[in-house]
């Protein structure tokens, strides 16, 4: 059965999904929702024997219906190929009393590659499929992460290129050198002597300016992004949910229909929004455990019903969940609001204007699924060091964050159900973070110093994504004014 879009904020338009993965946002400002979660349609027993690649299309299919068969395979096999570490793609690895599901063993060591590297093939052949001619022009503000993690998607794929603007003195130096060494003969880094907002309103006017647009439509372009509410990005996202479930039953570990957890260190909302799906789809889930850092702003919306994001903003050693607007969690709240499009819209316009919005006793109701939890700093760093000690293993600060929530609800509740942490980024990506927690006598340390250190006591050897950038070329070096973003955009393109 066809699965079509519709926006979170208005029910009228449907598009499908190709057209979904190209407008990226509805034009209404809202998200585009499937109009039903479709139910797998082979068996766990089944897909338990198959590989990453062949549950990637088991549910892709379902979500994807106007993409061909070999559209999508081709879609999956250019995306985990050797890119990634470990032909498992997601390795599931068992450690002090959970299983953690490494999402992190693509090109930048962090979960945004289980995405990002399929979403520029989705997005050159939703091109294709729509008869779209244009080259695809993929603009990015990034505080760091995405950055480099959409450069490496869309690194020589046809039919697009990439421009990423950075704030050339807010990022760490590893995130930098990450992004000035990226290969490929469409990519740009272009620093800018500005912060991360003004990174984002620079490209935000960018894609709102007509005139802009029209002289590259002249020229053969487009603009497109890569934001994380691409449902382009969501659907790839429900996949390794599957294969963890299903690698835990084709292990023996649980037995036909027994639940498992998920624990997910959440920002944006999309990684366990994707959980939910898998749920919808037929995988047997208990709670849906969202871990925040001390920016909870998701904890108290499970607690009361109430989102409000007034409040101070905190940096933390989990920069990538340092987040006050999860807007992902619209999807949910148009789900829980009966797929009213008008209530969703209503709730949406109080968060911009006012900053709150608090849902009906109904919808709360509808969250049972929901578990919300938060660490804070200094339990974060002594989850990375109990764990260290009791397993040996050892895990970045997200991971830690969902670690340690995991461990305050297990005391609370006693509940003994087995449970998934989904492993967000390698340790090497937060050296400094990672051995500060174990041993206070790293403290002062540079990074890459750091990193000879972690392999020492973690046993897991260096990863090629960082040993590369220690030798690796510097290919980047345009540095920009603020006020130049459009400008340095122009000349780029041959505008
Ligand atoms: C993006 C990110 C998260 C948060 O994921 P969301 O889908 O935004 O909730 C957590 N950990 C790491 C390492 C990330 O890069």
């Amino acid at each position: 059965m066809e699965v079509m879009y519709q926006s979170t904020r208005s029910g009228e338009q449907k598009v499908t999904a190709s057209q979904a993965i190209l407008k990226g946002l509805a034009d209404d400002g809202g998200l585009f929702v499937p109009d039903h979660i479709p139910a797998l349609d082979v068996s766990l027993d089944e897909i338990a024997k198959m590989s990453y690649q062949e549950t990637a299309y088991e549910v892709m299919k379902l979500f994807f219906t106007d993409f061909t068969e070999e559209e999508l395979k081709n879609c999956i096999n250019r995306a985990y190929d050797d890119k990634f570490d470990t032909k498992e793609i997601a390795p599931l690895v068992q450690k002090d009393e959970a299983y953690y599901l490494e999402l992190f063993h693509g090109a930048t060591i962090a979960f945004k590659d289980m995405a990002l590297s399929i979403l520029p093939h989705l997005l050159t052949t939703s091109a294709k499929k729509n008869k779209i001619t244009n080259e695809i022009v993929i603009l990015t503000a990034t505080s760091g992460d995405t950055g480099k993690a959409a450069l490496a998607g869309f690194a020589d794929v046809e039919g697009t290129s990439i421009i990423v603007f950075y704030p050339k003195n807010g990022v760490s130096k590893i995130q930098e050198r990450q992004m000035i060494t990226q290969k490929g003969a469409n990519t740009k880094v272009v620093g800018i002597t500005g912060n991360f907002d003004d990174a984002q309103s620079g490209v935000k006017a960018m894609f709102n300016n007509k005139e802009l647009a029209e002289a590259m439509n002249s020229k053969g372009y487009q603009f497109s992004s890569a934001n994380s509410i691409n449902v382009g990005r969501l659907v790839p996202q429900v996949v390794y949910y599957v294969y963890a479930y299903t690698r835990l039953l084709g292990r023996g570990e649980i037995a036909e229909g027994e639940a498992v957890n998920f624990v997910v260190p959440t920002g944006n909302f999309g990684n366990i929004l994707a959980a939910f799906y898998a749920k919808n789809m037929g995988i047997p889930v208990g709670k849906l455990i969202c871990a925040s850092n001390d920016n909870k702003v998701l904890f108290d919306f499970f607690e009361t019903g109430v989102y409000d994001k007034n409040r101070e903003f905190i940096l933390t050693t989990s920069p990538s969940m340092d987040i006050l607007i999860s807007s992902n969690l619209e999807r949910l709240i148009y789900r829980i609001a009966g797929e009213d499009a008008k209530a969703t819209a209503d709730m949406m316009n109080e968060l911009s204007t006012s900053g709150v919005y608090t849902i009906t006793p109904e919808m709360k109701k509808q969250l049972q699924d929901f578990v919300g939890g938060w660490a804070d700093e200094e339990k974060t760093a002594a989850e990375i060091k109990q764990v260290y000690e009791n397993a040996g293993y050892v895990m970045d600060t997200h991971t830690a964050v969902a670690s340690a929530v995991y461990r305050d609800y297990k005391k609370r509740t006693g509940d003994t159900v087995k449970t998934v942490i989904a492993s967000t980024a390698s340790p090497y990506k937060f050296a400094t973070s990672v051995m500060t927690a174990i041993n206070d006598k790293y403290e002062g340390m540079d990074d890459f110093a750091l990193i000879d250190e972690l392999s020492k006591v973690s046993g897991v050897s260096i990863p090629k994504a960082v040993e590369e950038i220690r030798s690796a070329p510097v290919l980047h070096d345009t540095v920009c004014e603020t006020a130049d973003m459009q400008k340095t955009v122009e000349k780029i393109l041959g505008l």
